[in-house]
């Protein structure tokens, strides 16, 4: 069953009548954070009724909460069914006050989101892909994400935050479900979150790059290349069977960027597999002529598996190569690593589970 966190504003005012109440609602949801219909003061009775009814709102219990020294959060999110996804807050830079208490320089935040339980594509190196797929996230569990984490982190209404849907899933995997979230999320009369802050993090499915450049929604896109030749890949991330590196590369020249902006592109670093300067180069050869931006990340190790972390002398100096070639790139710090908030680190967590 639809929840309210499901509709775009323009669905609520053609089911809601009379439609001005649908951008009450809308502002009650998502600028004053309210999460019950009894909240929302201005509305009449008859009409709370009649939504909790047709609209759910109780869509979401916050199971599990851990914060990192870092001021990284970790919540666990449970949804319909019980199934369980980890979104996480990453503060990227402290608010600075006055001795007045007067905001000199606002906090910097990140909302890093999950769109699936578990995920299909099952790369190698990735904890998440060890537990396979449960289901997709409808839209509203996406939306419901990040609203909690704006409430619960009391960030103002209109404070902008980025998101990145590098979080549980493959968020192409659920387009449909991403899309309309996509639509909710960046209203102007709801989260307002443009979506020129919003990244969606893709092993590289090029037909839905595809699908998603026709949209030209404004998203940034970020793709988990993690390997220059196919043969690595394939074995990294199965599906580069069906779509090759160069299947990615055709789609990425084809995607619509600000011309300020950049496209992303995550490097996995394993130890003796693609951390030598050889693979640097024909890095810096396949990305000739996209405008695009290079995140190394170090592998994080996590128990049984075969790869290694690679050495930090290797990762600077893969670093280097590309930046000395005219080519942005930076070592992605890795945020509550305490916590296993880190990169290919969020896992379901089952009832058996500590
Ligand atoms: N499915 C999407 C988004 C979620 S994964 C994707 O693959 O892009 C988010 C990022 O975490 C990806 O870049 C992924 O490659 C990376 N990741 C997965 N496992 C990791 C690990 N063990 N160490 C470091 N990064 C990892
Ligand atoms: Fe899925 Fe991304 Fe993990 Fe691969 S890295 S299994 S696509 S979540």
């Amino acid at each position: 069953m639809k929840t309210i966190y499901d509709y775009t504003l323009e669905e609520l005012q053609q089911n809601i009548k009379p439609s001005f109440r649908a951008k009450q609602i809308y502002n009650w949801l998502y600028k004053k954070y309210a999460t019950s219909y009894d909240d929302m003061k201005n509305l009449p009775k008859e009409l709370k009724e009649e939504l909790q009814e047709k609209y759910p709102i109780d869509i979401c219990k916050i199971v599990k909460e851990e914060k990192s020294s870092d001021g990284t959060i970790k919540y666990l999110f449970e949804f319909a069914g019980g199934h369980t996804v980890e979104a996480v807050f990453l503060l990227m830079k402290d608010e600075v006050k006055d001795e007045d208490g007067n905001i000199e320089q606002g906090g910097k935040y990140t909302f890093c989101i999950s769109s699936q339980v578990g995920c299909k594509v099952g790369c190698s190196f990735c904890l998440t892909a060890k537990g396979g797929f449960t289901r997709n996230l409808t839209a509203g569990e996406i939306v419901a994400q990040i609203k909690y984490l704006k409430k619960l982190n009391n960030i103002p209404e209109n404070k902008s935050v980025n998101i990145v849907y590098m979080g549980m899933g493959e968020p192409l995997d659920n387009y449909e479900n991403l899309v309309q979230a996509i639509k909710i999320i960046s209203d102007l009369d709801g989260l307002a979150i443009s979506t020129r802050r919003q990244t969606i993090s893709t092993s590289g499915i090029s037909d839905k790059i595809n699908k998603l450049a026709n949209l030209d929604l404004g998203v940034q896109l970020a793709i988990s290349l993690h390997a220059v030749d196919d043969t690595l890949r394939s074995e990294l991330i199965p599906m580069n069977k069906a779509y090759n590196i160069q299947s990615i590369i055709d789609a990425v020249k084809k995607f619509p960027i600000d011309t300020r902006k950049k496209i992303m592109f995550e490097y996995l670093v394993i130890k003796d597999k693609n951390d030598d300067i050889k693979s640097a180069d024909k890095l810096i050869k396949l990305l000739s002529g996209i405008p695009s931006k290079v995140n190394l990340i170090y592998f994080n190790p996590y128990p049984d598996t075969p790869y290694e972390r690679p050495s930090r002398n290797n990762m600077v100096k893969f670093q280097e190569r590309l930046i000395s070639k005219g080519l942005l790139c930076t070592i992605r710090e890795s945020k509550g690593l305490d916590i296993s908030a880190a990169c290919g680190q969020l896992k379901e967590k089952t009832n058996g589970d500590t």
